[in-house]
């Protein structure tokens, strides 16, 4: 297998339908030249955020020090549900590498999500859970009617004061 088409594997795995810019998932992406010294891995440029990616941006497979080749042969031969020791001999690979580069290719072949970006306001969850009581139903209760409970009540309140997100609360 050889790199024009270990690159071409890596596209439609990860493009099944068109390419999208890993840092906002705009398919507003136009090529932009190819790597200067993988002629095979595309550059491409976002024309939503002027972000520029290649083929292995945000990848598992970028800056790995198994070669390119060998992980695609790996995913392909997850693709025909070989064992990781069957995975392992082929490859002639150690089981336990084998067993890292599956975990890492099931979890998706784009490993980094983006970065999330909060803007506006923030809501943190009001659930929170009272340690130390498990076990002692007698002492929650007790506790309930009592200055613990008040507090509870101020800071569910504070928390429903700043949602915004959802039309009616209750
Ligand atoms: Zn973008």
């Amino acid at each position: 297998m050889d790199d024009a088409k270990c690159f071409a594997f890596v596209r439609q795995h990860r493009w099944p339908e068109s390419v999208r810019c890993p840092a906002c998932d705009s398919s507003s992406v136009i090529r932009d030249g190819c790597d200067d010294t993988q002629p095979h891995r595309q550059r491409y440029r976002c024309k939503a955020c002027s972000g520029r990616f290649d083929d292995l941006t945000g990848t598992v497979l970028a800056g790995h020090h198994q070669p390119l080749r060998v992980w695609v042969l790996c995913l392909y031969f997850m693709g025909l549900n070989l064992s990781n020791r069957q995975i392992a001999l082929e490859l002639g690979l150690d089981g336990s590498d084998v067993q890292t580069m599956t975990e890492q290719l099931r979890r998706g072949l784009v490993a980094k999500a983006p970065e999330v970006e909060l803007t506006g306001e923030v809501e943190i969850d009001e659930v929170y859970v009272v340690a130390g009581h498990k076990g002692q139903p007698a002492a929650v209760a007790k506790r309930a009617g009592s200055g613990a409970g008040a507090s509870w009540q101020a800071r569910r309140a504070a928390a429903r004061w700043r949602r915004t997100s959802r039309p009616s609360s209750g």
